[in-house]
């Protein structure tokens, strides 16, 4: 694949910034709930609370939809993240309610895109897990099996079965999700909260979460925001409160790019029917989806932890495209001529059970701030369950199961560079090793 000319953005290939972005806070204010963070996690919260008739400030430090929710690959998934086969062995009984809130948090976005009649491309075609090998099969059946067992909406077949690049041995979809420009739903998402009753700001940063008389004091560069409720919805970044508990998540971060636009009768000779976005089962995916401009997105392959906050502006290094670009060329060898256009990248927060969490702090603070890269489903979804959960006083089961009273976690050993390293060095081996095999069954030369 040519990699001589990627632009790398500090921002995302999806959309551009907006051009209307909105002042900062000048002035002291009140309101009854505050939303820190404005990624569709806090956008969601703030509507919901708007819609239902509060006061509500949102606070942002960039624009909306700064962070990874206008940056990920947009594959809206209904399957929880992480490795399932282990979730099962270590959380058995939340398996069902980890399911269902996958699913109903894919369904959500949906009502969400019909409501507001949000433009983003989106496509019902669910998301496979693709198998790269025999290996990587006998695992998507296991995982299949699991997800069956605790009533989730998966369908297993052959790449020609689902209309998956041929390129792939087979698969499991999940029947519901799909895909869409998520750029252009969290633009649309927004532009629907401009237009509520609640009041946002923009380059906005809160700087310190305090209490006084029983409210939360939100302090930034210019005003302050009195709240009697706050919800922070600030994701990766959360790491920089000292009142969130101890370990809740680090930070990752993450790659997408993307191809010039491919002719239609090369997109067309790959078998990709379904359009269907596929993962593959590495210990870290590599990801791939069509786009509507006929280009294809791809990218993850390679986890870099974050060290210090505040957490840079990060645009990805030539080393790390090339490196996801020869893993296009091994998935996808008749495009392997294809150039590689853009690179983007964002911070994800990934908690050490890989669950998503969600909790509360000294009475009227809020978190939801850990989706383990699946937040364009779950971020929105919780932070809307969240909202209720502030009018109505009571957890809907969902939230309930994300819910966490623990004030510290485990430090999570396997995500410090040195682990990161050896997963990916890992999954190359079994790349080397899934290669050789499969040459041998053809009878062609190393190399070919
Ligand atoms: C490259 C990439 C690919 C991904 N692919 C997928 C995918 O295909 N499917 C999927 O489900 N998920 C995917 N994800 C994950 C998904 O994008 C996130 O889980 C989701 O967007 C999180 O939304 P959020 O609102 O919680 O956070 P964010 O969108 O990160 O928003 C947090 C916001 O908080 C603001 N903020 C931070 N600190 C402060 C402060 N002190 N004061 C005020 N504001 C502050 C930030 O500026 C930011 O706008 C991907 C992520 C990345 C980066």
């Amino acid at each position: 694949m040519k990699t001589d000319n990627v632009d790398c953005s500090t921002f995302s290939g999806w959309v551009d910034p907006p051009a209307d972005v909105l002042p900062a806070l000048a002035e002291d204010l009140t309101c009854d709930v505050a939303v820190v963070g404005g990624g569709l996690g806090g956008m969601a919260t703030a509507l919901r609370l708007a819609e239902r008739g509060q006061d509500v400030v949102l606070l942002e430090a960039e624009f909306c939809g700064y962070g990874s929710s206008s940056r990920n690959a947009g594959q809206l998934a209904s399957a929880p993240g992480g490795d399932l086969q282990l979730l099962n062995l270590m959380y058995r009984k939340r398996m069902p309610g980890m399911v269902r809130l996958a699913e109903n948090a894919a369904h959500f976005v949906e009502g969400l895109i019909d409501t507001h009649r949000i433009d983003c491309d989106y496509e019902a075609v669910g998301n496979c897990f693709a198998a790269v090998s025999r290996g990587q099969m006998g695992r998507v059946r296991r995982v299949a099996r699991i997800l069956r067992r605790v009533g989730g909406h998966v369908e297993v077949g052959t790449s020609a079965e689902l209309g998956i690049p041929r390129g792939f041995v087979g698969g499991m979809r999940e029947v519901i999700g799909g895909m869409m420009n998520p750029g252009k739903f969290s633009r649309g998402i927004r532009t629907v909260l401009l237009a509520s009753s609640a009041r946002v700001f923009e380059r906005t940063k809160v700087t310190d979460v305090t209490r006084e008389d029983g409210r939360v004091v939100l302090s930034t560069p210019r005003g302050s925001v009195r709240a009697n409720k706050v919800v922070l919805a600030t994701n990766a970044f959360a790491g920089e409160w000292d009142i969130t508990p101890r370990n809740l998540s680090v930070p990752i971060w993450i790659i997408e790019a993307e191809t010039e636009p491919i002719a239609e009768e090369r997109l067309a000779a790959l078998g990709w029917t379904s359009r269907s976005g596929v993962v593959t089962q590495h210990n870290i995916m590599e990801n791939y989806r069509l786009t509507s401009r006929n280009t294809i997105v791809f990218g993850v392959r390679r986890l870099e932890r974050g060290t210090k906050f505040p957490l840079p502006a990060k645009a990805p290094d030539p080393g790390t495209v090339d490196d996801l670009a020869k893993g296009f060329a091994r998935r996808f060898p008749s495009l392997a001529d294809v150039e590689v256009k853009r690179a983007w990248g964002g911070w994800i927060a990934i908690t050490s059970s890989f669950l998503p969490l969600a909790g509360q702090v000294g009475g009227n603070t809020f978190y939801s701030i850990a989706c383990n890269g699946h937040g364009l489903a779950q971020a929105p979804y919780v932070g809307s369950l969240i909202a209720d959960m502030i009018i109505d006083g009571h957890r809907h089961d969902d939230l309930e199961h994300v819910w966490t009273r623990k004030s510290a976690f485990p430090r999570a050993v396997m995500l410090g560079r040195l682990g990161l390293r050896m997963i990916w060095t890992v999954d190359r081996w079994n790349d080397l090793v899934n290669g050789s095999r499969r040459r041998a069954r053809r009878g062609s030369p190393a190399g070919s």
